[in-house]
Parts: structure tokens; C-alpha cells; sequence
């Protein structure tokens, strides 16, 4: 507050009060404005810098940071969606295509496996949230890697069904002659007494009755190995190479419906039934060659049977009887 003045007038002889120019009472209310103003941006800045209250582009960049949190989240969330269905892809490969494929199961080390060595993560490293966005950059890695193994091993095993499927196609695994009531097998795989001189001994192969000209058909894809008379007691026969280790032969025949090198599918004609050879009676002698030894034909017919036409096979097959060479 200034100090009121006063003065004598000598005209009216009383004190009057002294009037501030005008000029210098603005100045003055100026000053205090000025003064007020100063005092609360100094104020202002104290309280910037004491970090009690935010500017509005920090209020912004905040309300970012934390929605970019809750993203993270999310990812996180449909990561963990993610590897749950790879483990379960992981499990069934693991347990039904590599098994059935005689594969061997890949170690869940493997498919799990991160990144080793040196430190992937460095640039990311020394933020605020840097152990999210490591975490969870971790787990994407993880997550990309059991992708590539897993895609992988589909690949391994598409090509080993591919190779099943050939095998499959090759195995010796239907009957060399129509058959569908079975009363054509005359004499089985096994001891057996010899047509010609009534001592028992080792019957390789199966016996099927049929009259002379019945169809015969390869009873598995491969490559025709031979198809001549030039083997003692066989007679005109045919030898099929299947290919893994395995062939078929059909011996006595009275024609041939293929050549030495020829392609064949199974099911295809390759002959016709005949008595040529060491043969009693017009019959099919049918051999399943595996590595070189002479195997029970009989085990590959399940391509083609029932479990009781199999049964009834058996029974015919296992009878002692015998054969017509
Ligand atoms: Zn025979």
C-alpha cells in the first residue's frame, strides 16, 4: 500500500489529499501484473520439472505406451493359442505320421529349441519395457523355429508315404488267379508229399487248380525278370521283380501274356494256366520270393481277403496233402 500524501492549499487553507499522477499509478498496477505473471511461470517451470504434473504430449505419449502394453498382451495371448496348436500338430506327428512311418520322432528339445550363441536381442535391450518386447520376441523365435521343424518333417513324411505307397503297390499282396471261392488252392506253402515220388519234402510255394488257359495276373507292380522255359521243373514261367527285395513267380503255364523287361501293374493278365514242367495237372505253382529266400505266399493275401475267406485259406493251405509241384 503507498502512503497517502496530503498538501496545504493555501486558497481554501485545508489539507487536501495528494492525487497520483495518473501515468504513474498504471505503471504501478503494470508492475504488479508483470510481477504476479513472472512469479507463477517461475512456479510453472519448478512444477515441469518436479514431474507432478504432465504436459498434454506427455499425457499422449503415455496413454501410448500403455496401449502399446496391451498389444504386447494380446500377441501374448494368441501366441499362447498358437503353440498350443503346434504342440498338438508336434504330438501327432510325433505319435501317428512318424510312427506310422517307422520315422523316428523328433526330441521336443529340438522342436522347442530357441536360438543359441551370441545375443539376438542386444538392440533391444536397455528400455523401459525391454523385457516384454524380449520376451516376447523370445517366444515368436521359438515359435518359428518349431513352425520350420515341423514343416520339415511333413515334408519327410509326404515323401515316405509317397514311398509306402509304392511299396504297397508292389508287394506281392493278391492272389495270381480268380479265386473267390477259394476252391482253387490244391496244396499250401510246407511239407508236402512230391506228385511224382511220394517223398515228403518242402513245397515253396502254392498250389492253385485251374483248367489249362485261365487268366493269371501279377500280383503286385513291377518289371517282368524273365518269362521262359529255361529253369528245370517250372516249366514256361514268369518271374516278376517287385522291387524292395521282393518277386513273384508262376510256373507251368501254356502262354505267355508278357516279356523279359516288361512294366506291369497288379491285376494285369500275364499268362495263361497250363501243365508244362515238372507238373502233374494243369495247375498255377506260385512262388513269393523276399531277399533271395522263398516265402509263404499266403502272408500277402491280405489285400484281397476277408479275415474268414483268410481263415478258410488257411485251413486249405495248411492241409497236408499232396502237391502238384
Ligand atoms: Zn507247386
Amino acid at each position: 500500500m503507498s502512503k497517502v500524501k496530503y498538501y496545504y492549499d493555501p486558497e481554501t487553507l485545508a489539507y487536501r489529499k495528494l492525487e497520483p499522477k495518473r501515468s504513474r499509478r498504471y505503471r504501478n498496477i503494470a508492475f504488479f501484473f508483470l510481477g504476479s505473471f513472472l512469479f507463477g511461470l517461475l512456479g510453472l517451470v519448478l512444477l515441469l520439472n518436479t514431474n507432478l504434473i504432465n504436459t498434454p504430449r506427455e499425457l499422449s505419449l503415455a496413454r501410448e505406451v500403455k496401449n502399446y502394453e496391451l498389444q504386447f498382451e494380446l500377441l501374448n495371448k494368441k501366441m499362447e493359442q498358437i503353440e498350443y496348436v503346434l504342440g498338438n500338430i508336434a504330438d501327432r506327428d510325433n505319435n501317428i505320421y512318424r510312427l506310422y512311418f517307422e520315422a523316428n520322432p523328433i526330441p521336443e528339445e529340438q522342436r522347442r529349441a530357441g536360438f543359441g550363441g551370441i545375443n539376438r536381442y542386444k538392440s533391444l535391450e536397455g528400455f523401459n519395457n525391454s523385457d516384454m518386447i524380449i520376451a516376447t520376441t523370445k517366444r515368436l523365435d521359438v515359435i518359428k523355429k518349431q513352425m520350420a521343424i515341423q514343416s520339415k518333417s511333413l515334408d519327410e513324411i509326404t515323401k515316405l508315404a509317397e514311398e509306402k505307397e509304392k511299396l504297397l503297390a508292389s508287394i506281392p499282396a493278391i492272389q495270381p488267379i480268380n479265386n473267390d471261392d477259394l476252391t482253387r488252392m490244391a496244396s499250401g506253402y510246407g511239407w508236402r508229399s512230391d506228385p511224382f515220388t511220394k517223398v515228403r519234402k518242402m513245397h515253396y510255394g502254392m498250389d492253385f487248380t485251374a483248367p489249362k488257359g485261365t487268366p493269371i495276373y501279377a500280383s503286385g507292380d513291377g518289371k517282368v525278370l524273365r518269362a521262359d522255359n529255361n529253369a528245370s521243373g517250372y516249366g514256361k514261367h514268369i518271374r516278376i521283380d517287385h522291387g524292395y527285395g521282393y518277386l513273384s513267380l508262376y510256373a507251368h503255364l501254356s502262354k505267355y501274356n508278357v516279356k523279359k523287361g516288361q512294366q506291369v501293374k497288379r491285376g494285369d493278365l500275364i499268362g495263361f494256366v497250363g501243365s508244362t514242367g515238372r507238373s502233374q495237372a494243369p495247375h498255377l505253382h506260385y512262388e513269393v520270393w523276399k531277399d533271395k529266400e522263398r516265402i509263404n505266399p499266403m502272408n500277402f493275401y491280405y489285400g484281397s481277403l476277408s479275415p474268414e475267406e483268410f481263415q478258410n485259406m488257411l485251413k486249405y493251405a495248411n492241409q497236408e496233402n499232396q502237391s502238384l509241384d
